[in-house]
């Protein structure tokens, strides 16, 4: 088995869609990015990316690309999933902390787990019990505590399949 860690960070901006996990979150400000900035998302790419040796997500969806501009960051995890299972591995599970002082996360927290355990395990019935995120504040402390954006930390384990 193999284990990697993901970390990304994005800052607020007027105007655009909050999006994590692949879940709308109704809020007054979106997320600033190439993509459609679902930094939760890219944070679980790099993870499983880096679990899997295989690069991380600037090399395998590169911001300079006009092709992943907008991007729906759920299509990039989708491809990455696959990628890693072309490799000869299985998701085994994936816990993320998310950190923003706003807006609150844990009403959304049920949906997006389930969004994204449809990805990481498609047809599989205790998927959603492998998928773990959790909300945190930064205590008002830096830039996140200031209500800047919104940082992601991700783990996710693999199993080497076996064939
Ligand atoms: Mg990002």
């Amino acid at each position: 088995m193999r284990v990697g860690f993901g970390y990304d960070s994005h800052r607020f901006e007027e105007g655009r869609k909050l999006i994590l996990g692949g879940v709308v979150i109704p809020y007054e400000k979106g997320l600033k990015g190439h993509s459609d900035a679902d930094v939760l998302i890219h944070a679980i790419i790099d993870a499983l990316l880096g679990a899997a040796a295989l690069g991380d997500i600037g090399s395998h969806f590169p911001d300079t690309d006009e092709k992943w501009r907008g991007a729906d960051s759920t299509k990039l995890l989708e491809a990455v999933v696959a990628e890693v299972r072309n490799a000869g591995w299985c998701v085994g599970n994936v816990d993320a902390t998310v950190i923003c002082e706003r807006p609150k996360l844990s009403p959304h927290i049920p949906a997006i787990r389930k969004r994204l355990a449809g990805i990481l395990f498609p047809g599989e019935e205790d998927g959603v019990n492998r998928i773990s995120v959790k909300g945190k504040t930064n205590e008002r402390m830096d830039d996140v505590g200031a209500g800047v954006g919104i940082e992601v930390h991700a783990v996710a384990l693999l199993n080497k399949t076996s064939s």
